[in-house]
């Protein structure tokens, strides 16, 4: 087969540039399409958000020498201690605690630039990959043995297998014509980060609002936390115009001054929020990643940790098929991959619209019912700790199914190169 390369991956985010850098030492040749400028370009967009990484994408980021740089970083990872999750709605509250499930932490939130940042010095420093910034995909074409990839600088590039992982608009998927289905939420998610008059004490918090959730996620600094406000988009925009004086005031009140005053805010910006998840994830020669496959309310932080584990399992499949050299771009091949993800994620999907759904009713018969099922499962030590193990990715179940699959032998086949890397825990 002759390609320019054997790999496109169009997007360098967080999730396709991980999958790269789990090639790395593959021997594949992998060019990275990038329509962002180079992190290290002033001028470059910035993603201000910060994220909840669960201790499975640890272990991936781990592995491909990206979590050392991550924690040396200045505003090294919060560990998440403690959740503190309660219900504006009624009296209904669960807690949970990293000590009962014998874990140092639950998590850890990270901020997305110095993840991404971490990751492009690392796919700069493999010399099979080959990362072109500012020069996204504009088409492409399949043939039986190749696709062909236009780029926006006019370069024409080949190889055995595009990855689509260019986020939730994907071009990839779009002109594949894969199906997508989903909704707007018609709400917006609020970030900023904020300093409060008591110390978080690395509790993640998170008050379920009519409106919507607002989570307090602890940052390193003891008194700053980043917020995550999802509200209804009309009443979000109001929040967004408010002057930081009465922003301040009404986030308090809303917290309920859990951390006493708000004493600082920094900018705001607001993300709309949408369900969406792809029919299928692969075709012949292509395979979808992360936010072009799936993408789901961020209330359960799971977004970019389901995203990670497509890039693992997916990096697990190709190198299994291209040890034996078999061709991995074959559509039949890659239906392996849809097999072990998408039910994980649907699971995930299904769950994180069902909370928002619950949450979202504002009813006192329903408030109550709420209340009491949020307390008899807080009083269930078992059931507790089986939430905090799929939170924290541990568990094998939602988060996490994939592995089973690969400890019990779907992966029979194949090497099991990507063990390490998804975790011994597993
Ligand atoms: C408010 C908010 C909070 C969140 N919090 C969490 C959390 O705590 N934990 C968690 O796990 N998830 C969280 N998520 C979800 C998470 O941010 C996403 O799942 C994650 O960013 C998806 O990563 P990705 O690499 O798939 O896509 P993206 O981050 O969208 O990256 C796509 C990349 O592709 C590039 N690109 C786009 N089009 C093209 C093209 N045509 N050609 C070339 N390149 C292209 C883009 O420039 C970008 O670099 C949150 C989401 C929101 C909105």
């Amino acid at each position: 087969m002759n390609t320019d390369c054997d790999i496109i991956i169009n997007g360098g985010g967080m999730v396709g540039s991980t999958l790269a850098c789990l090639l790395a030492d593959s021997g594949l040749s992998i060019v990275i399409l990038e329509s962002n400028l180079s992190p290290g370009d002033k001028k470059a967009s910035k993603d201000i958000r910060v994220s909840a990484l669960t201790l499975a994408t640890k272990n991936i980021l781990e592995s491909i020498d990206v979590w050392r740089p991550v924690s040396d970083a200045e505003n090294s990872p919060a560990p998440i201690m403690e959740m503190h999750i309660w219900d504006a709605g009624s009296r209904g509250q669960i807690h949970f605690d990293s000590a009962e499930i014998g874990e140092p932490c639950l998590g850890y939130i990270t901020s997305n630039q110095q993840v991404l940042d971490s990751l492009h010095v690392r796919l700069k420093h493999s010399g099979n990959l080959n990362i072109k910034y500012d020069n996204g995909l504009r088409d492409y074409s399949i043939s039986r043995d190749q696709v062909a990839v236009l780029t926006e600088a006019g370069e024409t590039i080949t190889a055995r297998l595009l990855i689509g992982a260019d986020g939730a608009c994907s071009r990839v998927r779009t002109i594949a014509g894969l199906e997508n289905h989903g909704w707007s939420y018609n709400q917006t998610a609020i970030v900023a980060t904020v300093e409060s008059e008591k110390q978080h004490n690395n509790t993640a918090w998170q008050r379920f609002l009519p409106t919507g959730p607002l989570a307090f996620l602890p940052l390193a600094d003891s008194h700053q936390t980043s917020i995550v406000w999802s509200a209804d988009t009309a009443y979000a925009n109001e929040l967004l115009q408010l002057n930081d004086t009465d922003f301040k005031e009404t986030l308090g009140q809303k917290f309920e001054y859990r951390l006493g005053e708000i004493k600082n805010v920094g900018s705001r910006n607001g993300f709309p929020l949408t369900l969406a998840h792809a029919e299928v994830y692969t075709d012949e020669r292509l395979a979808l990643i992360g936010d072009a496959a799936h993408r789901m309310h961020p209330l359960a932080g799971q977004g970019v940790n389901m995203g990670l584990l497509d890039a693992a399992v997916l990096a697990e499949i190709i190198q299994g098929h291209a040890v034996q050299d078999r061709d991995f771009g074959k559509a039949f091949r890659l239906k392996a991959y849809t097999r072990w993800r998408k039910h994980d994620n649907q699971l995930m999907l299904s769950a994180t619209d069902c909370f928002k759904r619950v949450f979202g009713m504002d009813h006192s018969l329903l408030n109550n019912v709420r209340g009491l099922g949020m307390n008899f499962v807080s009083g269930l030590p078992p059931v507790r700790r089986s939430m905090m193990r799929l939170a924290s990715g541990l568990a094998s179940g939602t988060a996490t199914g994939m592995s089973s699959g690969i400890i019990t032998g779907v992966a029979g086949n194949l090497p099991r190169a990507a063990l390490p890397v998804i975790g011994s825990r597993w």
